[in-house]
């Protein structure tokens, strides 16, 4: 009886091993039906790539871009919205980026922002230990189509469409926090054609970007390769063909973009 039911336990357990292995063979050896490609951005210093994961962005993070929105910006609760992964069109530093002005809008506005990479994940983060999932720092563009986010808005539909397409996301290098130490103060400007549009400092964010993981890990559990843009500052507005967009943070290098 011992024997027979150490057999069969034993039995069960080769069956159970071999249909494990031949479950894992094949997971192991299947291949997906077609190929789609990881959306990563360069490290600055490093051969190694930074996978993107998530693209989180903030909303209204700066008083005066809240009011020119039409918002109280009396510290209302974050609030953010997300952009596909495959969104980011990196730029190399030292060249201009060609970036092809999109569909459907008839108002394309600029927003330059800093943007924090993850390394790490967690729920529930603390603000005091969030700085620690932060991986690097890159410029980027939360490039908009004004017009369809606000008729979208106007209508109580989700302004997804306004946001979140292809390209929407022009992006430098990831330098990493051992290179740059956390950016909490700092000039943040946009040109274009030359000319200063949006001229802060980081420090006039409503929300720190410790603050800004800490909120959204309540929401969302974050992960490696997440990455979070952290606001505008005022002085958004429209760039057409031709315009050439130079966006300055500093402690970063210039992201410079061309709209085609
Ligand atoms: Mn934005």
């Amino acid at each position: 009886m011992d024997r027979r039911h150490l057999i069969s336990t034993g039995a069960a357990m080769g069956l159970g091993a071999v249909a494990g292995c031949a479950t894992e063979t094949r997971a192991g050896t299947a291949k997906t039906a077609f190929d789609v490609p990881q959306p990563t951005l360069p490290v600055a210093g490093s051969a190694e790539l930074f996978p993107v994961r998530r693209i989180y962005c903030i909303g209204r993070n700066y008083a005066a871009h809240a009011r020119e929105m039409g918002s109280d910006p009396n510290r209302e609760p974050p609030f953010f919205f997300q952009k596909p992964s495959d969104a980011v069109q990196f730029v190399a530093p030292g060249s201009t980026g060609e970036h092809p002005y999109p569909p459907l809008t008839k108002n394309y506005h600029y927003e330059i922002e800093l943007v924090a990479a993850l390394h790490r994940g967690g729920r529930n983060v603390a603000p005091e230990q969030a700085l620690e999932l932060v991986y690097g720092y890159a410029i980027g563009l939360d490039m908009t189509r004004r017009d369809l986010q606000r008729a979208m808005g106007d209508e109580k539909k989700p302004w997804e469409i306004g946001k979140s397409f292809d390209r929407s996301a022009p992006i430098g290098p990831i330098h990493r926090v051992a290179q740059v130490g956390h950016f909490t103060q700092g000039s943040i400007t946009l040109k274009v054609n030359g000319q200063l549009k949006q001229n802060a400092d980081l420090k006039q964010m409503i929300w720190s970007v410790a603050e800004q993981i800490s909120k959204l890990s309540q929401a969302f559990e974050l992960k490696p390769g997440d990455i979070i843009f952290s606001g505008t500052p005022e002085n958004v507005g429209p760039v057409v063909p031709g315009d050439v967009m130079q966006g300055e943070i500093a402690g970063l290098p210039v992201l410079s973009v061309r709209v085609v």
